[in-house]
């Protein structure tokens, strides 16, 4: 995988403070319930949806955020799960010197940062399909200023995308764009699910797989990567973020894992698909599309704030990849 110029990057992030509205007809809905039980958000890989949005709320409120997510603390404060979890750096003890909520919570709000600066480059070159591979509670529809002929298509499974509509319903949340909430199992095949609610292969799109695909088997990213390919048109994008260790239990005891594992109960490691990881970037080079890899320190040297190297670093591997389509 090369490693080359970062896409477009500002030093500051281009989200959305406005606060909750009254539903419009963008919004579609999923069964409502709080408790989802198996593939719901209160446990096993769904349960890290939560732990990214607790992130998200923390970043909101830093008087110098990479990202700011309104509805973040929501969701924290909605399931059971979690309701001792902070939503403010000042309820945290040990405050940035934690490793979760300080550390490992800066990476996902600069994640959001960076993959929401993604979506709106590709949006303004005129893509009007977004969508959100692994969604969870990802809330870029609502929050971010999206064209109103924009669909973004949020794909997780039944459970998250329940618990996620009745926080959101329960808000009066409007999106900005049309959202459709596609309930189905990356795991299988999931095209149907998307095409036969109006995603059009022949029209270009924008494809996040954020924080999702080494929760895959290998296989099933493969099926992914060459599904997006085989669904997409020239102009069309994806970003996703990979993780490249060779072992990722030489990590296990690292600040990082062991935080999140002590304090919250949530083993990323047991979570994570330990065989052996299909090489993506390359896989969509040699398709054709170009990609550039880059490790999420670049954008905290470029936005001057955000994680940087450590020893016995769990974030060593993380890698996130952006790549276009140029020709069909
Ligand atoms: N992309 C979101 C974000 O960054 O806020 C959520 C990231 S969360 C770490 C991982 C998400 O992937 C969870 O919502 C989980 O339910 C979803 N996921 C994991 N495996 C999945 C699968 N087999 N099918 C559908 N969704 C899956």
């Amino acid at each position: 995988m090369s490693e080359t110029s970062i896409p477009g990057d500002s030093l500051h992030p281009t989200s959305d403070t406005s606060v909750l509205l009254a539903p419009t007809e963008g919004a579609t809905t999923t069964t409502p319930t709080r408790r989802t039980g198996e593939g719901g958000v209160d446990a096993g890989v769904g349960s890290t949806s939560l732990l990214v949005a607790a992130a998200r709320a923390i970043e909101t409120h830093r008087h110098d955020s990479l990202a700011r997510d309104v509805y973040a603390e929501h969701f924290v404060r909605a399931a059971p799960a979690c309701a001792d979890w902070p939503v403010r750096i000042e309820q945290v003890p040990d405050g940035d010197g934690n490793p979760l909520w300080g550390r490992f919570a800066r990476y996902f709000g600069l994640r959001t940062g960076v993959l929401d600066d993604f979506l709106h480059r590709s949006v303004g070159t005129g893509v009007r399909q977004v969508v959100l591979l692994g969604a969870g509670l990802d809330t870029r529809a609502f929050r971010l200023d999206l064209p109103s002929d924009c669909v973004v298509f949020e794909i997780d499974r039944a459970g998250v995308l329940a618990f996620k509509q009745q926080v959101l319903t329960d808000l009066s949340a409007a999106p900005k764009a049309k959202r459709v909430p596609v309930p189905v199992d990356l795991r299988g095949d999931w095209v149907t699910a998307l095409t036969s609610v109006g995603f059009d292969p022949a029209a270009p799109s924008v494809w996040l797989a954020e924080g999702l695909l080494f929760y895959l088997p290998g296989p099933a990213e493969t099926y992914l990567i060459d599904t997006v390919d085989r669904l997409t048109t020239t102009g069309s994008a994806l970003a996703f973020e990979a993780k490249l260790e060779k072992d990722l239990l030489a990590y296990r005891d690292s600040p990082i894992y062991t935080a999140t594992r002590e304090q919250i109960g949530i083993d990323l490691l047991d979570l994570f698909d330990s065989g052996p990881r299909p090489d993506s970037a390359g896989d969509l080079a040699a398709k054709g599309w170009s990609t550039s890899v880059h490790t999420p320190f670049e954008f905290t040297r470029l936005r001057g704030r955000g994680p940087l190297p450590e020893p016995n670093d769990a974030l060593e591997g993380n890698r996130w990849v952006f790549a276009h389509k140029s020709r069909p």
